[in-house]
């Protein structure tokens, strides 16, 4: 069976390794940071398969220049990264016209309808189960009239998906959770989400499952290339590893091959941060996400995690732990008991399209090399399905409801 290469041991690379594993192929991953603090590692643990909304939606016009006034608020903009960020931010605005919303919607309703099952059968092939929590999750609103104009996208998309939402009053959604003690105006209680065991956990037992199964290997990969008889990836110390196939889920770094192999990509990070409390003296008994003000505070067995928002950056640029504090200053308003020291911040970036579409497909030329990166948001949601599609990708097997997923959308290179 083939030999395969995974640049990139985060949540993707590790789900493609254990299906390529099941499908018989002799499994190495590649990475550099494997002790690191990624993406996969720090994020809200949320399975949010409701989300099928892209981000770029004409209400977003709306919305953002007032969020990007407040420079600790939802939204914000590294404004001297301005110029390498305009053509990602172009694509953006040209994916807000209605028909392409509509369409990644559909697209990604098409991957959400797995994405539970697939994690659930992830999890079986590695030996892991119970890590799943069906929770659902409520989101809290500060006027009725915001709440309401929510509910009714909550409800259709419910539709789609087959799951509940429901619309509750402050008693109602302090009766779910008690520690919602301060002002706000109602709540949309969604059943549709499902809170995963703390994500480092998850992340260090796939990849414990991949160290027994597959190889792993610590290097950081410089370039990919493309020869008659393999994939050759070479590394920072200049070792040329050769391989059948190779699958390409580096996060955001994966632009820099997706340039080796002679194509094109917008691919930029929205960089969120969070706080993390350990054994924390508030309970919350689901995730809570505070939409008006784009962050969520997420309940583990032994931890409490607040955080999210959007920062548009560039990956190397550096951390504004400010807007870390700022969100547990806002989350005080809703939790009076929220600690106000304490915590452990983290920034990861989201690997995000303009049209928040993930990239899952083949090179356009080359069948031996699949794409898996720019999950943006739901990249831990995806993540099983993910591997799932890129495995029979990989074995030849031809998929039309993935083309709206293809590299070529972003033209030639
Ligand atoms: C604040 C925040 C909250 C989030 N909450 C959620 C959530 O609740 N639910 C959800 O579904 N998603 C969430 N996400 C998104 C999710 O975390 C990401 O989409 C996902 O982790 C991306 O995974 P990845 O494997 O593509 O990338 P990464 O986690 O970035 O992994 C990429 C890996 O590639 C390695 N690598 C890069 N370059 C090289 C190289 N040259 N050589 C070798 N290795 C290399 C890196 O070291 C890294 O380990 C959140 C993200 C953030 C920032």
């Amino acid at each position: 069976m083939a030999n395969t290469a995974i640049i990139g041991g985060g949540i993707i690379g590790c789900a493609i390794a254990l299906h390529l594993l099941e499908n018989g192929h002799t499994v190495t991953v590649i990475e550099r940071d494997a002790g690191g603090l990624s993406a996969s590692v720090g994020n809200a643990g949320i399975l949010a398969a409701p989300e099928i909304d892209p981000l770029a939606r004409p209400e977003m016009l709306l919305s953002a220049p007032k969020w990007l006034l407040d420079p600790l608020g939802p939204l914000s903009l590294r404004w001297q990264d301005l110029p390498a960020l305009t053509p990602w931010l172009l694509r953006f605005l040209l994916s807000m016209r209605p028909a392409r919303t509509a369409a990644a919607r559909s697209a990604l309703l098409y991957l959400m309808k797995t994405a539970e099952a697939d994690h659930l059968k992830m999890g079986a092939m590695a030996g892991i189960s119970g890590h799943i929590r069906r929770t659902g999750a409520l989101t809290i609103f500060d006027t009725a009239a915001a709440r309401d104009k929510a509910f009714s996208g909550d409800e259709a998309n419910a539709r789609l998906l087959g799951n509940n939402v429901e619309k509750l009053d402050v008693t109602e959604a302090r009766r779910r959770i008690p520690a919602l003690r301060g002002d706000f105006a109602g709540a949309i209680f969604n059943d549709g989400y499902q809170t995963f065991e703390y994500p480092l956990t998850l992340l260090r037992r796939l990849q414990g499952v991949l160290r027994e199964r597959a190889t792993l290997v610590d290097a950081a990969v410089s370039s990919v290339e493309q020869a008659r008889d393999g994939i050759v990836v070479v590394t920072e110390a200049g070792k040329r590893l050769p391989f059948d196939r190779i699958a390409i889920a580096s996060g955001i770094w994966s632009r820099r091959f997706v340039a080796d192999l002679g194509l094109k990509v917008h691919l930029e990070t929205e960089r969120g941060y969070n706080t993390t409390f350990v054994d924390p003296a508030v309970t919350l008994e689901m995730p809570v996400f505070f939409a008006e003000h784009g962050f969520a505070a997420t309940p583990f067995e032994k931890a409490l995690r607040i955080g999210g928002a959007v920062e548009l950056a560039r990956p190397e640029a550096p951390a504004n732990y400010a807007r870390a504090a700022a969100m547990r200053r806002r989350m005080r308003r809703y939790v009076p008991d929220l600690p106000e020291e304490g915590g452990t911040e983290w920034m990861g970036r989201r690997p995000s399209t303009p049209d928040s579409l993930p990239v899952i497909g083949l090179h356009p030329r080359d069948p031996r090399i699949a794409f898996a990166f720019g999950h943006g948001h739901l990249g831990l949601t995806l993540a099983a399905t993910t591997g799932r599609h890129v495995a029979r990708l990989l074995d030849g097997e031809n998929d039309t409801a993935l083309a709206p997923f293809s590299i070529s959308r972003f033209g030639a290179g």
